[in-house]
């Protein structure tokens, strides 16, 4: 009979009316499920949910998450774009992100912690030390996960701005004498209208 350990949590599925998973702040995506994702067909389907955030401050990080809408039921709250409300399921319970998976267990580096009280499953149910192990062992993985993707993140943003720093001077050379003209005045205005912008945004 194997022993039961103290941790517990057990989730309540369409039956939860907290929504806590899915509603929650920053839902993060790694490196690792775009590579599930793409090793079982199905980032296609995917993809248009997840925004890239860039940093605009030197103290923040570049990071994936899952976009967010509004809820029907209360436009104030958001949840995430795959959150089916009518079902009050996961419209893509196939492959969740890690970070799913693992809720509401987390790992920091050095200790396991539950990310929220608000979850109702936590606390529920009994759960073996094998299955706490594989949970435990998912929760290191999405950590792992999570400290590649942020090291990662930067260098790969600078590949593709690279990329198409080279491919847009390519296209600049092409171009005859008076399309470039063109295209330094709509470059120069646009640049304009976004000084003009930020400097309404300051005075607002
Ligand atoms: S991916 Fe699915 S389980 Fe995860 S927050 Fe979105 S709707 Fe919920």
């Amino acid at each position: 009979m194997s022993e039961k350990s103290k941790y517990s949590f057990q989730c309540l599925e369409q039956q939860c009316d907290t929504k806590a998973c899915h509603i929650r702040p920053n839902i993060r995506v790694t490196i690792g499920d775009l590579a599930r994702w793409t090793t079982q067909g199905y980032l296609m389907n995917i993809l248009p949910g997840i925004d890239l955030g860039v940093p605009q401050a030197e103290d923040e990080w570049f990071y994936l998450e899952a976009h967010r809408k509004p809820l029907k039921s209360d436009a104030e709250t958001t949840a995430c774009i795959f959150y089916n409300e009518e079902a009050n399921g996961c419209e893509i319970r196939y492959s969740r992100p890690i970070s799913c998976r693992t809720y509401p267990l987390a790992y920091d580096g050095e200790k396991f912690y539950v990310l929220t009280k608000d979850c109702p499953g936590v606390g529920k149910g009994e759960i073996s030390k094998e299955a706490l192990k594989d949970l435990r062992d998912l929760a290191e993985q999405d950590y792992r996960e999570r400290m590649e993707t942020d090291s990662a993140l930067p260098a790969i943003y600078s590949v593709f701005m690279a990329q198409m720093v080279r491919q847009s001077a390519q296209a600049m050379s092409r171009m005859s004498e008076e399309d470039r003209k063109k295209m330094e005045e709509l470059l120069s205005k646009e640049r304009q209208n976004g000084e003009t912008d930020e400097s309404q945004q300051g005075q607002d």
